[in-house]
């Protein structure tokens, strides 16, 4: 899963870089363009004495172990179970969404603009539209959250809100739009591989809370319903082309709380496999270097 691991993070190289610097900090031994290079062969299976060895960090003084860019363990017990989980158990990897081959991101994470269409708080004939000021709010914690936990930002392009903010011409300059439709409970967001037209996270009359809009979010950054996970349960399959980035989570942001019965989100905050699946898709965010590196 990792092969393309130097394409999809060119943030590695500037950590490689930014390590040297950081060669003199407490615990002496920061990681190195090595620590970036073994994180990308998988296609061997190491012994377990090799992986623990290559794992082995010290960090601020103290010895731990650092595998998969991000994952730390601070005793050998949790990096030998993670081993025979990933090895010689192995758990099918949060799922994100694929399209033609390839991982279901958004083209320029850092960057990804939305804007919100006009008509809010009105009536639209056959519904009424909730008010923007929730739904923005909402939504923007939401964003909030995903940014905390991966490299990726939203840009709020506020100058295009209204008129102007709609998928039925041009683009106006967004990667998506947020827009009211007439479904009473059923919010949805788009996958980044969606055409223009379908570029709409749409919220119903009922507004959105920010868990859902969490939810949401995820959809545009490309993840998939976590109960379609091969080891879930109870798992519900969907069509379409996934990856499965993590094990089976059942705290997931993505999961429905039980889609034998309704569509009803977990309404949980991301999880710790969340945000290491947002990290495989996306990298972490730029904090995560400070604690990592330092
Ligand atoms: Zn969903």
């Amino acid at each position: 899963m990792s092969r393309h691991f130097r394409a999809q993070y060119p943030v590695l190289a500037v950590i490689a870089a930014m390590s040297a610097a950081c060669s003199s900090a407490p615990g002496g031994e920061a990681p190195g363009d090595d620590w970036v290079e073994k994180n990308e062969d998988l296609s061997t299976v190491p012994t377990y004495e090799q992986y623990r060895d290559e794992a082995r960090r010290t960090i601020l003084g103290r010895d731990v172990f650092v595998v998969e860019t991000d994952m730390l363990f601070s005793d050998e017990a949790k990096l030998l179970d993670y081993y025979n989980e990933r090895y010689t158990d192995p758990v099918d990897k949060s799922i994100i969404n694929v399209a033609s081959g390839n991982r279901d991101t958004r083209s320029s994470p850092k960057n990804i603009r939305y804007c919100f269409s006009a008509g809010w708080g009105q009536n639209q004939g056959t519904y009424t539209a909730p008010d923007l000021e929730p739904v923005r709010i909402a939504i923007q914690q939401a964003m909030e959250a995903w940014e905390g936990i991966a490299n990726v930002q939203f840009v709020y392009m506020s100058a295009l809100d209204g008129a102007t903010c709609s998928t039925s011409g041009a683009n106006p300059g967004v990667d998506f739009i947020v827009q009211h439709y007439s479904d009473s409970n059923t919010a949805i967001g788009p996958f980044p591989s969606n055409s223009w037209s379908n570029q709409r996270l749409l919220v119903p009359t009922s507004g959105i809370g920010r868990l859902l809009a969490i939810h949401e979010v995820g959809h545009a950054l490309g993840f998939r319903h976590e109960h379609t996970h091969s080891g879930a349960s109870p798992r519900c399959s969907e069509s379409g082309t996934y990856e499965e980035l993590t094990a089976f989570d059942t705290d997931s942001v993505m999961k429905y709380s039980d889609c034998t019965v309704s569509q009803a989100i977990n309404g949980t905050e991301l999880s710790a496999l969340d945000a290491i699946g947002a990290r495989v898709a996306y990298g972490p965010p730029d904090w995560w270097w400070a604690v990592i590196v330092n």
